[in-house]
């Protein structure tokens, strides 16, 4: 049995998504109880020692693909290279970590392989009669679903983030790399990437943001809303949400950060009005400095933060705004 697992790379570094995989894969090939071995598969300039280094985590090769038009992702071509791949060697299954990028890439590779996609998988299991079963949030977490699925041919499951456990490496061996030869022909395009276009980092990808300023049940409803955009834009971060924010429509749920929204690892996060919820930590539980202003002292928020400060976010807010503006 052949489990690949999908390698998220950037900057010639492995996200740790992908580790959190290799413990997914090795557990399957554990119930499976059959021989079997990790394949990664990685697409775009990623170095040969880095794809080795995956060896520690029990992955014994890494299938890389990178060729002209993949310095960079273009859903297209690597949905091409990566279904031309998954087609010709026949995996059990293909795991990933789900983000923007993943998301986009599954859908077109399982529309050409003609396969079964889960998304936001919190659970996947391959049983001995042929199936596949996963669980996945739905009605933005108030529900489960349990989903049975084709296992052939190989479905791809997409794993929220925040499931993936740590994971640290097991072993000293390396593993092998195979250049896989691509070329897409520029005429079988139908997109072409005309521009990038750097967004305003308050609008900013919350999985891409260096700093985040999120807001929760505490800023209420009201014009304070406002303030967390002014905050966000003075200091150069992009605004994020807990879910009642998100049921009350004050920003899109793409801003949902946590189980069942987007798992974030900023340099900074500040979180004004926030609880703490377990559901809500297990999306920020990365950050590197955390931020926390809240009325109540007790709150669990507190115990994730670097520097608390008690005290009521209305007033909080536009002083430090106006003290941001006068350092600047
Ligand atoms: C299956 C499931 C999945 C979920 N997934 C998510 C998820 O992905 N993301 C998510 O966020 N939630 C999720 N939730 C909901 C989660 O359990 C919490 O209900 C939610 O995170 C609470 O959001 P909150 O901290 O904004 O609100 P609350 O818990 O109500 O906290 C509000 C805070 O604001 C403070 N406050 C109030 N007024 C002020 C003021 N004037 N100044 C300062 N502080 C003030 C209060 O002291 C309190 O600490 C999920 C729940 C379930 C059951």
């Amino acid at each position: 049995m052949d489990i690949w697992i999908y390698v998220n790379h950037r900057e010639d570094e492995i996200e740790e998504t992908t580790f959190g995989l290799t413990t997914e894969a090795r557990r399957l090939l554990n119930e499976c109880d059959q021989p079997g071995r990790i394949t990664g598969v990685a697409l775009g300039p990623v170095s040969a020692p880095v794809l080795e280094s995956l060896g520690r985590y029990g992955v014994e090769r890494v299938l890389h693909i990178n060729a002209d038009g993949m310095a960079r992702y273009q859903g297209e071509v690597y949905a091409q290279a990566l279904a031309g791949t998954v087609q010709k060697e026949s995996p059990a299954c293909l795991l990933m970590a789900q983000t923007a990028e993943t998301e986009d890439l599954a859908q077109r590779v399982a529309a050409s392989c003609d396969t079964a996609l889960v998304t936001k998988a919190m659970d996947f299991n391959l049983t001995a009669e042929g199936k596949a079963l996963a669980i996945r949030p739905v009605a933005n977490g108030y529900l489960f679903e349990d989903l049975e699925l084709d296992a052939s041919p190989a479905p791809i499951v997409l794993f929220l983030p925040a499931v993936l456990l740590d994971t640290v490496p097991t072993q000293e061996t390396t593993a092998s790399v195979s250049q896989v030869p691509f070329q897409l022909a520029a005429d079988d395009l139908q997109t072409r990437t005309v521009e990038v276009i750097e967004a305003a980092p308050e609008d900013l990808d919350l999985e891409e943001a260096d700093i985040i300023v999120a807001a929760g049940r505490g800023i209420g409803k009201g014009e304070a809303f406002g303030n967390v955009q002014a905050l966000a834009k003075a200091i150069g971060g992009s605004v994020g949400a807990t879910r009642p924010i998100i049921d009350w429509g004050l920003v899109e749920y793409e801003r949902q950060i946590g189980q069942t929204g987007k798992y974030v690892a900023p340099r900074l996060i500040i979180n004004l009005g926030i609880s703490g919820a377990n559901e809500y930590t297990a999306g920020m539980e990365k950050a590197q400095q955390v931020i926390a202003i809240d009325r109540n002292p007790r709150v669990r928020m507190f115990r994730f933060a670097d520097l608390g400060v008690v005290g009521d976010v209305h007033e909080i807010l536009p002083l430090l705004i106006s003290r941001i503006e006068e350092h600047k």
